[in-house]
């Protein structure tokens, strides 16, 4: 056995904080070693032909690589030590990176840690045996869900490079907010204009297959092979009957909440949510309709000239195949009543969500685009845009930045003046974010150009006094306290995940935050990629997200998609789990725990069930290894002999 250990000073990232010579030399004591050197960049080309020079000459067969974190760069090494002529497995790294020189301000310690983890990644590859993988055959098929503008974008692209999407929205109509917006910034151009294309060519797309009212029930499979199970609502209505004609939702006599314009009006049991819906096809909602309620109604049957509704409908549920799946959930508004009291937690109805603004401002809007207080239907003079309403506010546990608040509430100023011409528009604000491509330039013009006038500072509290809001602050700049009567108050309210965003995580397997967006891989490198081989992200669902950047994100997810599946099959992760049969009791354990269903009986000659891994579907986590009472469950490259190699080495 003849071992090689790299150890790498990334510049002055590790050996700032670590002595790398110390490491070799201890590394040169250690039984096996036969070759130790010290790396500048091991990730850099001549860093990774030092690697195998070293292999080819020194003829190593196991190699330590001492670095960052394998999340970075172990596939780098093993394509490395493979060029070299070794088997691939037989290289493992050490991260004393991130776990030494970043964490350590003494170099002694920081040196010491370094050392005791290159023994113990030494020990962890004497036991190391060579592995390879196989390949699978991929689904040539892709799952999207969530239609707005990022799903749509996703889709649009992967559909565009042949392959077949199904695209899942859980509303009636694809679109998703920016169809709720009036007009968009920085070029206020009209959203629906710009986006309405685009819902209608998803809708028409030979490739796409568009399910609305419908969401992913259960999920099961890896990379390249997922089964899905989509559960789609009774909608009451026939998709392939409806015409659109609103007949129903014009004469329908049961009133229910309008979702899509924020409560801002009220709609009908029956409804097509907006002229622009895609589908255009109508949806019951049996919580509110009197055929359901009250047992006999059945308006809408009589007038649909489709004969359209089908109050028998019931939900269904198919089960599709796919290779990818692209998450595009997105965000809503976070709920601010309960954290903002002071701003009358929602009991004042002249103080009004962002959202509801847009609903008001949109031509296509429950006003047709004129502003009106709710309170009196008047139209207001003196408006108050408060920012940061459940963003950058430690103190209702909202600590990140919507990103696209500083920028909205500048356009809805903007929009206000042209709106309403003699009016007058306060901004409250912390700091003014606008990073994006002529994003600075835009905030400026609403206080030049349209005379937005901007106030830094929070916003204390909001009273209703003869018929106005009184807003009460202060100019920090001035240090002078600041009151304004005004005649509606708009909060820029911040983002929170999706409804249900954590559930759905958790049954496609990917992690999420503690605010419970979808998590990416790796912030830098792998933005659009999860932790779960084959699922990727696009869009607000992963955080805070401007359209640029949600449709950008869109188009990098449908990249990695189509790169994903045009190779036809996929090698398989070769540091799977395997049972020991002879030694198997066949309790099982194993199998109720592994999150993958990659456990199956199977019968032996004298008919005794013993346990067996599905290496298709074993992603390594190593979940059974804990659970089997035996132990007789390893995960190849994490045997239990090498796992106690590495701990006796730490011990010694
Ligand atoms: C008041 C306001 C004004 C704004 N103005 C601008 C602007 O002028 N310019 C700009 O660039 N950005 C603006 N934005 C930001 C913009 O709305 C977002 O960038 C954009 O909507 C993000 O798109 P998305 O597709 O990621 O998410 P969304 O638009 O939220 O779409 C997500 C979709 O997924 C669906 N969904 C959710 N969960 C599920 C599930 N479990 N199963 C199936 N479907 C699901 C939802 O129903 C929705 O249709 C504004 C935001 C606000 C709040
Ligand atoms: S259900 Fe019938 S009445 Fe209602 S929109 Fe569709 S076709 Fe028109
Ligand atoms: S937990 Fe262990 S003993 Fe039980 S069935 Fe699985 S492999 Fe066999």
């Amino acid at each position: 056995m003849r071992i090689g250990v790299f150890i790498c000073q990334c510049g002055t990232n590790i050996a700032a904080t670590v002595d790398t010579e110390k490491v070799v030399a201890a590394a040169q004591s250690m039984r096996d070693v036969a070759h130790a050197e010290t790396l500048q960049y091991t990730c850099s080309d001549p860093g990774q032909r030092a690697i195998i020079e070293a292999v080819q000459a020194k003829g190593l067969t196991r190699v330590v690589i001492a670095a960052c974190s394998p999340r970075m760069h172990e596939a780098t090494f093993r394509r490395t030590v493979s060029r070299g002529g070794m088997n691939p497995y037989m290289m493992d790294m050490v991260n004393i990176r991130e776990h030494c020189s970043w964490i350590h301000s003494d170099m002694d310690v920081a040196t010491d840690k370094a050392v005791d983890l290159m023994r113990m990644g030494v020990a962890r590859v004497r036991g190391q045996a060579p592995l390879s993988s196989s390949t699978v055959p991929v689904t040539g098929r892709v799952l999207v869900i969530g239609g707005g503008i990022a799903g749509i974008q996703a889709a649009l692209d992967i559909a565009d490079s042949g392959l077949p999407v199904t695209l899942v929205e859980r509303g009636p109509s694809i679109g998703g907010n920016m169809a709720r917006l009036d007009k968009t910034f920085p070029t206020l151009d009209c959203s629906s204009c710009i986006l309405t294309p685009r819902m209608v060519e998803a809708n028409q797309h030979e490739n796409i297959s568009l399910m609305v009212n419908s969401e992913v029930d259960q999920v099961r499979g890896y990379i390249g092979n997922f089964e899905v199970d989509i559960r789609k609502r009774a909608t009451c209505v026939s998709e392939d009957k409806c015409t659109g004609c609103m007949l129903c939702m014009e004469k329908c006599p049961n009133r229910a909440p309008d979702e899509f314009n924020a409560d801002v009006s009220l709609s009908r049991a029956i409804s097509i949510p907006f002229p622009q819906a895609v589908p255009m096809v109508a949806t019951i909602r049996k919580e509110y309709c009197r055929q359901f309620i009250k047992g006999k109604c059945g308006i809408c049957k009589k007038v649909c000239p489709a004969g359209a509704i089908d109050y028998e409908q019931e939900e269904r549920v198919v089960t599709e195949r796919f290779g990818a799946i692209v998450v595009a959930t997105g965000y809503e508004l976070f709920d601010w009543r309960e954290a903002y009291p002071d701003y009358g937690g929602g009991q004042y109805p002249d103080v009004v969500t962002s959202l509801q603004y847009e609903r008001m401002l949109s031509a296509s809007g429950p006003t047709g685009g004129q502003v009106k207080r709710p309170s009196d239907n008047e139209e207001p003079k003196n408006i108050v845009f408060i920012s940061c309403v459940g963003s950058r506010d430690e103190s209702v546990g909202r600590p990140f930045c919507c990103s696209v608040g500083c920028m909205y509430t500048a356009k809805q100023a903007i929009l206000t003046k042209e709106h309403i011409p003699d009016s007058q528009s306060y901004v409250f604000y912390i700091d003014i974010r606008a990073g994006g491509k002529g994003y600075e330039e835009f905030t400026r013009r609403a206080q030049r150009e349209f005379g937005a006038i901007y106030l830094r500072g929070r916003v204390g509290k909001v009273y209703p006094k003869g018929g106005k809001l009184m807003v009460m602050g202060t100019d920090t700049l001035s240090s002078e306290p600041v009151e304004i009567e005004a005649d509606l108050v708009v909060l820029a309210t911040g983002f929170a995940a999706s409804k249900g965003a954590a559930g759905l995580a958790r049954k496609l397997n990917i992690s999420y935050d503690q605010y419970e967006f979808m998590s990416e891989s790796h912030p830098k490198l792998r933005p659009v990629e999860t932790n779960t081989g084959g699922i990727f992200l696009a869009g607000a669902c992963q955080g805070p997200k401007d359209i640029p950047d949600s449709v950008a994100q869109a188009s990098a997810a449908a990249a990695k998609v189509i790169g994903l599946l045009s190779k036809g099959e996929l090698e398989t992760n070769p540091m799977v789990a395997a049972v020991d049969q002879r030694r198997c009791t066949g309790c099982f354990k194993c199998r109720d725990v592994c999150p993958y269903s990659a456990i199956e009986a199977v019968e032996l000659w004298d008919g005794s069930e013993v346990a067996s891994v599905i290496d298709s579907l074993c992603q390594g986590c190593g979940v059974c290894n804990v659970a089997c009472p035996p132990a007789v469950i390893s995960l190849k490259g994490y045997t239990d002999k090498q796992l106690l190699a590495e701990t006796m080495e730490l011990l010694r």
